[in-house]
């Protein structure tokens, strides 16, 4: 109703606070979605009349907010926070379990990365997508990777000397965990279901996935730092104006979807036979006694493809510092600033109630006084909002809005479907693909690709579909974040290469 909020009338009662302004535009679809969705409310309520025990106290929706990123997606929005109390919703998290950004800063200028352009995308597509991808591992660390995270993983890891690892330790990850969202380390009691991945006892082994950016909208990009907007948090978190940074988006990749697959069964056949199956098609996970055991094994899988995207991360980012020291030697400066998840759920407390709090699309923004005990304890928490490829991303720094659940924008949001994005925009297209390098699994450059039109343009569909008028505008996303009081701009960054799995 006022500037940037818009109350969201539903018939169940729900406090639902979609933050958007005049040029931010807001999908139908997805707000009747959002509206299905609070239909929730009667699936607990139904569910705890046909299944006493199963909840410990009433269970509630306790608020929803909306991200101005939002857009339909399946069952429930991108950009969607949920609260509720005493329940879990396994869908409410996407099927990306994880998924996140990170972003580094390095000591290169812009002009040294156009200058060698062409070696670099060499050196990334051979480090990516060519075998040089080197990232051997003990069942003993990714037992580790699993339970604990990065904290364990990379305590595991002092010995191994090949690979990866020696510039692992070099760059000093593992001292830059205060700057991973809890510090990249959940516990978990057990390992879930992963055997596969698991390796075989006393080998060092090499996993396919780990390491993989994985399809669609996730990349590794390099960027400069455009302009400055707020130059005492900038400082603080080493970001220059005529650098270079480096942004990561993935997730957990295929652990994530096992997971995320396994627990969509698990609570269909929790759900009281006696009851209709919920129109929505959203089911609940309660945390009751009666179901004690599916919740704590349920927490044991979230936090087992958490802690292996956290690690996916970090290779990935590790990866594209090998590929930049390979170009420009050994002195390339490389240095964390934040890494958070923007699938995820959290136990927090929301209106003095222990609640558990879904993000989909939406990365956290906490204040300062939320960041006790964090590099981050003086400003408040980094909040990575990337735009699209070509066009210009943003750090900001969180305020703890309390509407929004202290949850921000995950990126610009879809604004075209991928379907939609690939009719027409020829002209757009071309000029993009012009003035813009993507380095893909598949070389652009290659002569005798760029004779066989079926992989081209199979590939160019792929990239079309991701191309900046796909995209919301970032602009505006921003100033929506910044006027509602959710988080503040520090720096812009402008994209100068992306790579796309
Ligand atoms: P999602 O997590 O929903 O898959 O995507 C997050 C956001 O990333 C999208 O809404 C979009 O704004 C942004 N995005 C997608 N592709 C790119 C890219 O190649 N580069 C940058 N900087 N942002 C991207
Ligand atoms: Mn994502
Ligand atoms: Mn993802």
């Amino acid at each position: 109703l006022d500037e940037n909020r818009v109350r969201v009338n539903n018939p169940h009662g729900i406090g639902a606070t979609l933050f958007a302004n005049k040029e931010v535009p807001v999908e139908s679809g997805a707000v009747t979605e959002l509206i299905e969705m609070l239909a929730l409310q009667n699936t607990a309520r139904q569910f705890a009349k046909a299944a006493p025990g199963s909840f410990d106290h009433d269970p509630e929706i306790l608020r929803v907010a909306v991200t101005p990123d939002f857009h339909k997606a399946r069952g429930i929005p991108v950009g969607t926070v949920l609260a509720t109390r005493g329940y879990m919703v396994p869908q409410a998290i996407g099927n990306d379990i994880n998924c996140g950004m990170r972003l580094h800063t390095t000591t290169l200028r812009p002009d040294d990365v156009t200058a060698r352009i062409d070696d670099l995308e060499t050196a990334f597509r051979h480090i990516f997508f060519e075998g040089g991808r080197d990232i051997p591992m003990t069942r003993g660390q990714r037992h580790a990777m699993f339970t604990g995270g990065l904290e364990k993983m990379l305590s595991e890891t002092r010995r191994v000397g090949e690979g990866l690892w020696p510039l692992v330790r070099e760059l000093g990850v593992a001292d830059q965990l205060d700057r991973v969202e809890r510090r990249g380390s959940l516990p978990a009691g057990r390992v879930f279901g992963l055997s596969d991945f698991m390796g075989e006892e006393g080998r060092l082994s090499r996993d396919g996935q780990i390491g993989s950016i994985g399809g669609g909208n996730h990349f590794v990009e390099i960027q400069r730092v455009e302009k400055v907007l707020d130059g005492t948090v900038a400082h603080a978190w080493g970001l220059k104006s005529g650098t270079v940074t480096v942004m990561v988006h993935t997730g957990s990749v295929g652990i994530g979807h096992l997971c995320g697959g396994h627990y969509r069964d698990v609570v269909r056949k929790l759900h009281p036979q006696q009851l209709k199956h919920p129109d929505n098609g959203i089911f609940i996970l309660p945390e009751g006694d009666r179901h004690r055991a599916h919740a704590e094994s349920f927490w044991d899988a979230l936090h087992n493809a958490a802690n292996f995207a956290y690690a996916n991360r970090m290779f990935l980012a590790v990866m594209a510092a090998a590929g930049m020291r390979q170009v420009f030697g050994d002195h390339v400066g490389y240095d964390l600033v934040y890494d958070a998840p923007h699938n995820f759920m959290w136990k927090e407390q929301i209106d003095g109630e222990e609640a558990i709090l879904h993000r989909k699309g939406a990365t956290p923004a906490r204040g300062f006084d939320a960041m006790a005990g964090t590099p981050f304890a003086y400003h408040g928490e980094p909040v990575l909002v990337p735009g699209s490829m070509g066009a210009s991303s943003f750090v900001m720094v969180g305020q703890g809005n309390n509407e929004s659940m202290a949850s921000a924008s995950h990126g610009a949001g879809r604004m075209l479907s991928r379907g939609e994005s690939m009719r027409g925009f020829d002209d757009e297209f071309r000029k993009f693909m012009e003035q813009f390098r993507v380095v893909t699994p598949t070389d652009l450059r290659r002569a005798d690709v760029r004779q066989r039109p079926d992989i081209l343009n199979k590939k160019l569909e792929q990239i079309k579909q991701e191309a900046p008028f796909a995209y919301k505008g970032i602009g505006p996303v921003v100033n929506t974040l910044t006027e509602a009081g959710i988080a503040r701009p520090v720096v812009e960054l402008v994209p100068l290469m992306t790579i796309k799995g």
